[in-house]
């Protein structure tokens, strides 16, 4: 028998040049500060700005590890950064720091990172920051794609406890394959989960998310300064997605489910 139909029919080079999509755009993953270490990478909010002018990114959710950085930013320029709060959620405070964020400092949602922190994403010290999500109704972005602690199943145990927290699952399961089906699969069993296209190395995985998830529960980050906003840009836009779905995946998915 001979297979036949859209569940098998593999994707192809579009054997067609990539061309940017110029309307406009949010950024669901960047930062400001400096990032030491193996990444040596930093950007200030000027450089940030200038990247977003450069490819019409009207506003960028932004986070780093010294959140009075990202406070500093948001409060200079209200229209272009939405301010994430990035809590070590087994630090002493770490609570009382996402409710400061989410009532006093305008914050518009919550980043963990358990690799960087080491914790499992279902872990006791993440659950009474998810009722602070929960309470003020703001999103919580969970970097995602490396083992031991940022494996997709681990962000589903989580994401499964509070099916009424948005939940994006940014580098929808980053650069290991086996990651990238486990993200889609996850987002595809939980509503409350979306995915972000940054640092995913398969420009057709974007266009399997927008069938099989949902054209509303993906949408684009650049995680600037660790990739390049245009590259990124360029991946979604080799996705072979029509312009309704890339004006989704660039401005209102983000808009919608985010809040910003
Ligand atoms: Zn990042």
């Amino acid at each position: 028998m001979i297979a036949t139909g859209r569940a098998t029919a593999r994707e192809r080079p579009s054997l067609k040049p990539i061309r940017l999509y110029e309307g406009r755009k949010i950024d669901a993953h960047a930062h400001i500060g400096d990032f030491g270490g193996w990444a040596n990478v930093a950007c200030d909010a000027g450089e940030l700005l200038a990247a977003m002018r450069l490819y019409n990114v009207e506003r960028s959710c932004v986070f780093y590890t010294d959140n009075s950085l990202v406070r500093k930013a948001a409060a200079l320029h209200p229209r272009e950064v939405a301010g994430f709060v990035w809590p070590d959620p087994r630090q002493e405070g770490a609570v009382a720091l996402v409710h400061r964020a989410l009532t006093e400092w305008g914050f518009r949602g919550i980043k963990l990172h358990p690799l960087v922190h080491a914790f499992l994403p279902d872990d006791e010290a993440v659950h009474p920051i998810m009722e602070e999500a929960r309470r003020a109704r703001v999103p919580v972005l969970i970097h995602s794609g490396h083992a031991p602690f940022s494996l997709p199943w681990s962000i589903a145990e989580l994401a499964e406890r509070f099916r009424d927290v948005r939940v994006v699952m940014l580098h929808m399961g980053h650069g290991h394959g086996f990651y990238i089906q486990a993200a889609i699969a996850v987002a595809k069993r939980l509503e409350n989960v979306y995915l972000e296209t940054s640092g995913m190395p398969m420009h057709s995985k974007i266009k399997e998310a927008v069938e099989r998830v949902g054209e509303d529960r993906v949408m684009y980050g650049s995680d600037i300064p660790f990739h390049d906003p245009g590259v990124e840009m360029a991946r979604v836009c080799a996705a072979g997605l029509t312009e309704a779905q890339l004006e989704r995946v660039f401005y209102r998915n983000a808009r919608d489910a985010l809040g910003v």
